[in-house]
């Protein structure tokens, strides 16, 4: 009797031992790709949201609003912009909690939509799916103590006003790579993890090779362990993208893209860029991907 009452009370201790482990070994929330397609839906109601337009001043206003509500400090970086549509005033949001004395690994994406003038283009895929992603993880990792800290950055201007050039692009990736050059922020931040069209529902993230390699095959490696192969496609190409002002300094990037959009690409930059055309299953995947790389590059 009273080995089974001893062997009784050590079952019970094992199984609520086992009953409490997820919960004290998870300390963040869930990630949720449906709340991610609700950031999107916010976004694609404002409309188009070009840089300087008065819809790209409501999106900012939500990202704040929401980024705020999650218990971060946000640097609004204003800056003026020279385009061939004359100066125009753009800001990128940088969401954080620490000072990054430790470090930094940087989550981000743009958050203007491409101006199309006469077209309705709303960007649920180019601009919203990534930008809600990202709102989404910053939910998630708000309260995850990590040596390295985790930044946000919502750029603005990624997009070309008329023609991709050095200097028609990227606007707000620039300017933010030229601010921590001269802050001298470059030997902290660890890596940038830039998310741009993560939403197409069939998803097929490229192996982009302006990336730098060990991130890719960071990308590559932990998605395969995560179930994911098939979002990962065979096309091997540099994209132009918001990393390459951070690579430009000395910052380790990835681009996490699928620039294949539609049948032959037809839904990127197009009226077609809607929110049929994107899924929350597409974009839970990525997140699990990026949050699956966190502890790897803590290390
Ligand atoms: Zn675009």
């Amino acid at each position: 009797m009273r080995f089974a009452f001893a062997l009784g009370v050590l079952i019970a201790f094992i199984l609520s031992a086992c009953a409490q482990s997820p919960r004290a070994s998870s300390d963040t929330p869930a990630l949720s790709g449906e709340r991610a397609m609700d950031y999107v839906r916010t976004q694609v109601a404002f409309g188009p949201r070009p840089p300087g337009s008065p819809a790209l001043e409501k999106c900012r206003g939500f990202l704040k609003q929401q980024l705020s509500g999650f218990g971060y400090t946000i640097d609004d970086d204003a800056f003026l912009a020279q385009t061939p549509y004359g100066p125009i005033t753009m800001h990128n949001l940088i969401a954080h909690k620490g000072k990054g004395e430790q470090g930094v690994i940087a989550l981000a994406s743009h958050y203007d939509t491409k101006l199309m003038e006469g077209m309705n283009f709303v960007g649920a895929n180019d601009g919203g799916s990534s930008t809600g992603l990202l709102l989404e993880l910053a939910r998630v990792l708000a309260d995850k103590k990590d040596a390295l800290d985790y930044w946000f950055l919502f750029l603005d201007g990624e997009e070309a006003f008329v023609e991709w050039s050095t200097f028609d692009s990227t606007y707000g990736s620039r300017h933010l790579a030229q601010q921590w050059k001269n802050q001298g922020m470059v030997p902290r931040v660890r890596a940038l993890i830039l998310l741009d069209m993560i939403g197409d529902k069939d998803l097929d993230i490229w192996y982009e090779t302006n990336s730098t390699k060990r991130l890719m095959d960071l990308v590559w490696e932990t998605a395969k362990k995560l179930g994911l192969n098939s979002i990962l496609s065979q096309t091997r190409e540099p994209v132009g993208d918001d990393h390459i002002p951070f690579l430009d300094i000395g910052i380790p990037c990835v681009d996490i893209i699928d620039l294949n959009y539609g049948p032959q690409n037809s839904y990127h930059h197009t009226a077609a860029d809607t929110l049929d055309k994107i899924s929350a299953q597409s974009m839970e995947k990525v997140g699990r991907l990026v949050l699956a790389m966190l502890p790897v590059l803590q290390k």
